[in-house]
């Protein structure tokens, strides 16, 4: 037998290359990954940065424990929100004084689109993707009910021509660049330009950008932005997210939730609320400081890399997983989920398979970490800070002997657990 180029051993060898070539390799020296484990889900809980450990027991037992009340100050509890926003600014292409950090990506969805339909008072309709994570649209759905506002459920694919059509009506188009089950990367220069045509606005969800490529706020003159800190960002479990407010909307910015810390005099403890100037009203209440500070340590790991080397990589880890999925996966069932196009794919490349399921839960098994979401989508999410060419082609070999072997149709795959 002939090894083609395209076969399992000239892939293998072509990843091989692919690391060696890689210049953003010793970051994966920034992370504390556990041996025998590839992990690629990263997209829902980024692995544990090296600087965290030490940034937690700091802000355990000195900054609490001896430093106490006096931290707000000494050790600059009180600027966190901010003085981290910024830094998450520098990932998203955000001046400073633009990113407030803290609270769920929720709550902060919350506030940014009852703060759009305020900006927008003359407009009735809230337009948003039928395929959004599922907050983003009860969020949505929430806030329309409170102000009186209609939701319009639009594929992101048929969103400029809506707009085009009917946008006069539209405050504002809460949508996300990358589509959290099949990675499609959405055009968001081009979708907030047609909003800005017709004088709507655009809330863009960066979930599955933030720290995953390039994203370029205020170059494209986005409005409004929120995302969470625990996936590409990897800020740990139940990481603070952020909200981001163009400096031009910043003065007119009036969300729902107006909590002391966005007061203008938090201290001055006044009965009325006064927006603080700038980004900092979209402060709400005291922060989850240790999950904060967590955070901070783990934004260490970008330190000096560049986004779009960080982009390049990304991109030669998900082709080679195509290309190995391809080469390896023909006549077992899957199908491709995600655009081949690079331009049209975020970090992440899914599969489809009718035994979705039991195939995930055996490839977890034999150390191999990506999810599922339902009904039947493998989803396999690349953080090329950590993740290499060798851990692609070897999570695609695993999944081909598994499913090849029908290993996966054991029923301890079979059982589901809380979270999948
Ligand atoms: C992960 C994710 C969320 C999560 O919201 P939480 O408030 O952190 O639970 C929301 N929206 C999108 C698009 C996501 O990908």
């Amino acid at each position: 037998m002939t090894v083609t180029e395209t076969g399992p051993a000239a892939l293998a060898a072509r990843a091989e290359a692919l690391d060696a070539a890689d210049g953003l390799a010793a970051l994966r020296d920034r992370f504390l990954l556990p041996k025998g484990v590839v992990y690629l889900d990263g997209n829902s809980l980024g692995a544990l940065p090296a600087a965290v450990p030490a940034a937690v027991e700091d802000a355990v037992r000195r900054q609490w424990g001896t430093d106490l009340i006096r931290s707000w100050n000494d050790n600059d509890w009180w600027g966190a929100p901010l003085r981290i926003g910024d830094t998450i600014g520098r990932l998203i292409g955000a001046a400073p004084g633009q990113v407030a950090c803290g609270d769920s990506t929720s709550v902060q969805l919350f506030n940014a689109l009852t703060a759009a339909a305020r900006l927008r008072p003359d407009r009735q309709v809230l337009l948003t993707d039928p395929d959004h994570f599922p907050t983003d649209q009860y969020i949505a759905d929430s806030v329309a009910r409170m102000l009186g506002l209609t939701v319009r459920r639009v594929p992101v694919g048929e969103l400029a021509d809506v707009l085009a059509a009917e946008g006069h009506r539209v405050a504002v188009a809460a949508y996300g660049p990358v589509d959290y089950r099949t990675g499609e990367l959405a055009d968001m220069a081009a979708l907030t330009a047609a909003a800005h045509e017709v004088g709507a606005l655009f809330l863009w969800d960066l979930c599955h950008a933030a720290g995953a490529l390039p994203v370029g706020l205020d170059a494209i003159g986005a409005d409004l932005a929120v995302g969470c800190g625990y996936k590409y960002l990897s800020g740990g479990p139940g990481a603070p997210a952020f909200i981001y407010v163009a400096e031009r909307h910043q003065d007119a910015f009036d969300h729902a939730v107006t909590g002391w810390h966005g007061h203008a005099e938090p201290f001055a403890m006044q009965s009325t609320y006064a927006p603080a100037p700038g980004i900092a009203r979209a402060r709400i209440g005291t922060p989850p400081l240790l999950s904060m500070l967590a955070l901070e340590a783990a934004l260490t790991a970008f330190d000096g890399v560049d986004m779009a080397a960080l982009r390049a990589k990304s991109l030669s880890l998900t082709g080679l997983f195509l290309d190995c999925a391809d080469a390896m996966l023909d006549g077992l069932g899957f199908t491709v989920a995600t655009p081949r196009e690079p331009e049209r794919r975020g970090s992440q490349v899914s599969l489809r398979h009718e035994h979705a399921y039991p195939i995930v839960q055996a490839h977890i098994e034999r150390g191999f970490i990506g999810d599922m979401r339902a009904p039947d989508i493998l989803r396999f999410g690349f953080n090329a800070l950590y993740v290499t060419h060798r851990d692609v082609f070897a999570a695609v070999e695993a999944l081909r002997e598994i499913t090849a072997t029908g290993e996966y149709t054991d029923e301890r795959f079979a059982v589901r657990s809380a979270v999948t």
